[in-house]
C-alpha cells in the first residue's frame, strides 16, 4: 500500500475515532496497517451499548442510532476531506451498509431512509470540521506509531476534553470552518 492510502487509512480510522471520542464512547484500540486485507480497524464503545434488544425502534433508541450511525460514515468523510481523490466506495461499503440497516429501522420507506442518512451525513461533517486538528492529530500518531491502544488515545485527546464535561471533547476553536 503506497504513503498516500495509507494516509488515507489514517484519517478514516481517525474519523471513527474521533467522532467516537466526541460522542462519549470509549475508544479501546486503532490500528492500521500496510499489508493486510483489512488496512485499518477502531475498536471501541457503540451508543447502542446500553440497549437492549426489544427497545429497538423506540423513539429515544434513534438517537443512540443516530450517533451510531455518524460513527459509521465519519470514517470515509474524514478520508475524502483530506484526500478526496483517495476515496474509493468499497473502502467504505461495510459503513455505509451498517449505517443503512440502522437508519431503515427508524424509517418507513427508502426516501425517508436517504433523507435521514444525507442529514446524518452533514451533521457528521459539521462535528469532524469542529474537530479537524483532533483528527490531524490522530491521523498522525497513527501514521507514526500504526496503532494506538485506549489509553494514548486518551492521553492524546485529554487536553481536548471540556473540564466540567470530560465526555465532552471542546471545539478545536482556531480551525476556521469550525462550528457544531
Ligand atoms: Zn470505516
Amino acid at each position: 500500500m503506497s504513503r498516500r492510502n495509507l494516509t488515507a487509512v489514517a484519517y478514516h480510522e481517525a474519523g471513527h475515532a474521533v467522532l467516537m471520542a466526541a460522542l462519549g464512547c470509549r475508544v479501546r484500540k486503532i490500528t492500521i496497517r500496510r499489508y493486510a486485507k483489512s488496512a485499518g480497524r477502531v475498536h471501541g464503545e457503540s451508543p447502542l451499548r446500553r440497549i437492549r434488544l426489544e427497545e429497538i425502534g423506540r423513539p429515544p433508541t434513534r438517537l443512540h442510532a443516530e450517533g451510531a450511525i455518524m460513527i459509521s460514515l465519519a470514517g470515509a468523510l474524514a478520508q475524502k476531506r483530506v484526500l478526496p481523490r483517495s476515496w474509493r466506495s468499497w473502502q467504505s461499503r461495510g459503513d455505509y451498509q451498517k449505517a443503512t440497516i440502522l437508519a431503515h429501522r427508524f424509517c418507513p420507506s427508502v426516501v425517508e431512509t436517504k433523507a435521514f442518512l444525507n442529514w446524518l451525513e452533514v451533521r457528521t461533517q459539521n462535528r469532524l470540521d469542529a474537530h479537524w486538528r483532533t483528527v490531524e492529530l490522530i491521523a498522525n500518531t497513527l501514521l507514526e506509531r500504526k496503532s494506538l491502544s485506549g489509553k494514548e488515545f486518551d492521553e492524546l485527546i485529554r487536553p481536548r476534553r471540556c473540564l466540567l464535561f470530560p465526555n465532552i471533547l471542546q471545539v478545536d476553536r482556531e480551525h476556521p470552518t469550525a462550528h457544531q
